[in-house]
């Protein structure tokens, strides 16, 4: 290859940092200017560039820019700067810059499929030049975070979330792809756009959508084999769990909504346990909001309880409650509930709202997921507070505006007393001269080192007991100094050592369940982890 194509080679090109022996060898010279520098140089002045753009969406460009010219220059900003980085390249930027996809696209990432190639899906996975793929994110845009249906243009979503595979969980770059299906969109002012890049028609569904994501799923296996993760990501919930059940027996599917939330959740409850004291089956949980990630939480809680104590699952269900936009979800309400909330209708008088629900249920535990900002008012916190010593508050809606109360409203309402975290980020707050720094629910701490577990095991199905084991060490890593400031989750800065620690946990779960297809098993797991995770210094070349 010549010198001017390696600089164009976003996987080799190192800029103004390939050394002088380099450019002679490539034929690089006069093609660069004279100057050469490191890496830390390089990062250095991007992080600068980078910091001083004011609007967030721009950031996010000058980062995909840098991805598409020089791939391990942007994981190096990514891993040292994550807590940084994470909301731009995360929620909640990448939510503005899908819904500016079309104006802002440039290049191409990622596959896109839609109706227009059904029976061809094999034939256009192959126009991918890269053929040993470990993780598939797709999404079919129709429930994009909390914006609803960005239909083709939630291909930000599968791009980002690999990104983080990579930077947090140190899946190869080379291995990630990330999908979108176009089924059409029921976004009206999206189908009027001029620079809407999808198919102009409302969503197909029935029969037809199956018909294509089944070709999807089969043409993948037949593809990548039986070990390629295939994350389902903003699936709207009427797909989502019928998705997740179908394929879960037949394909290593993942869904981050519904068991990656549900694995982070756990992991905050679990540690909160050793500020509240006592076991999780003495807890009492109610929800507001019962779809993917309500439900998915409360099933993992359930788990995990009927294992702690001994419990048959449909005793430990009894402990938790849901409330949907009908109010309680109660047993004269089974006929007409969706399925997935049928395990969670419990004998109990009807009740409509929420402030009520919280009366009669009494839950030490509360935790919201329905999308609706302000829902947990003074009076629903001042109730938490008035039945335990210590309410557990769980605001889980993103983004910010959707959160179910800030971080301020549970501390000041509950007199210092609430232990609190949230789905999208909020400031230390001060009460009473303490300062409590309310940590993050944020799915990124599992799901890069679950889907590394997954791929250094070579499991083909993905199981419970694994997002259990997620959730525990995830849980354990949080230390007394964390717990001294209010914090339920440990802080970002080490994400890559705990996404080796969760990785071999996985890892373990996988092959103690005979699920694992890569043998023999290793000794150390975590060393092995570690030592399979994708660094994104320079190399060489020689
Ligand atoms: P979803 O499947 O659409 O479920 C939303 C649920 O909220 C439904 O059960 C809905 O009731 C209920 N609901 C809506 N309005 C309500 C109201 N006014 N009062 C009571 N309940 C109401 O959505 P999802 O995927 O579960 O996501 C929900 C929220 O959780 C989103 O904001 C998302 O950003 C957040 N989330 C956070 C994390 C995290 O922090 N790590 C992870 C995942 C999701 P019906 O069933 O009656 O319609
Ligand atoms: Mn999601």
């Amino acid at each position: 290859a010549s010198g001017y194509s390696l600089l164009r080679d976003p996987q080799h090109n190192k800029g103004l940092a390939f050394t002088e022996k380099e450019r002679d060898a490539h034929y690089l010279r006069s093609l660069l200017p004279p100057t050469v520098i490191s890496q830390q140089l390089q990062e250095k002045k991007l992080m600068k560039n980078i910091r001083e753009y004011q609007i967030p969406l721009q950031k996010y460009m000058a980062l995909m820019d840098l991805q598409e010219r020089n791939e391990r220059l942007f994981y190096k900003l990514l891993v040292d700067n994550v807590e940084e980085l994470l909301p731009i390249v995360y929620t909640p930027t990448v939510g503005e810059a899908c819904q500016k996809y079309g104006s802002i696209f440039r290049r191409p990432q990622g596959l896109y499929i839609s109706l227009k190639e059904k029976g061809k899906i094999l034939e256009v996975l192959k126009n991918w030049p890269r053929r040993s793929i470990q993780v598939i994110v797709v999404t079919d845009g129709e429930r994009i975070l909390g914006l609803g249906d960005l239909g083709c243009q939630g291909m930000g979503i599968p791009v980002g979330k690999l990104a983080l595979y990579t930077a947090l969980g140190g899946v190869r770059p080379s291995a990630c792809l990330p999908i979108t299906i176009d089924v059409g969109t029921n976004n009206e002012q999206l189908l009027q756009d001029e620079f809407y890049i999808g198919l102009r028609q409302r969503r197909a569904t029935g029969q037809e959508y199956a018909g294509i994501l089944h070709e999807f799923m089969t043409a993948v296996k037949q593809n990548y084999g039986e070990k390629v993760l295939v994350q389902f990501e903003d699936f709207a919930n009427h797909n989502a769990f019928d998705l997740l059940a179908k394929y879960g027996t037949s394909h290593l599917v993942f869904n981050d909504d519904i068991q990656g939330t549900a694995s982070v959740v756990l992991a905050g409850v679990i540690a909160a346990l050793k500020l509240l004291g006592g076991e999780l089956a003495d807890h009492t949980f109610l929800f507001l909001g019962a779809g993917e990630a309500g439900t998915g939480i409360a099933e993992l809680i359930a788990l995990e309880m009927s294992k702690r104590a001994k419990v048959p699952l449909e005793e430990t269900r009894k402990k938790i409650w849901l409330v949907d936009s009908k109010g309680l979800i109660v047993s004269s309400r089974k006929e007409s509930l969706q399925h997935f909330k049928k395990p969670w209708a419990h004998e109990h008088e009807p009740i409509k709202d929420l402030l009520g629900a919280v009366k009669a249920i009494k839950p030490t535990i509360l935790i919201g997921s329905s999308g609706v900002g302000r829902t947990f008012t003074k009076e629903v916190i001042e109730a938490m507070a008035s039945f335990s010593e210590k309410p557990v508050i769980m605001a889980l809606s993103n983004p910010t505006s959707q959160s179910e109360c800030t971080a301020e409203d549970a501390y000041n309402w509950s007199k210092g007393r609430a232990i609190f975290a949230s789905g999208s980020p909020f400031d230390p707050v001060e009460y009473e001269g303490k300062v409590f720094a309310p940590g993050q629910a944020n799915n990124a701490y599992i799901f890069p080192g679950l889907g590394l577990g997954l791929v250094i095991s070579g499991a083909i199905r993905v199981h419970d007991q694994m997002l259990l084991a997620a959730s525990e060490v995830l849980a354990g890593q949080v230390t007394e100094e964390n717990f001294k400031k209010g914090l339920i989750y440990p802080p970002f800065s080490n994400i890559r050592k705990i996404s080796a620690q969760i990785a071999a946990n996985v890892a373990a779960k996988a092959y103690d369940l005979g699920l694992a297809s890569h043998l023999p098993r290793p000794q150390d797991l975590v060393k092995y982890a570690e030592g399979c995770m994708y660094s994104p210094i320079y190399r060489n070349y020689r």
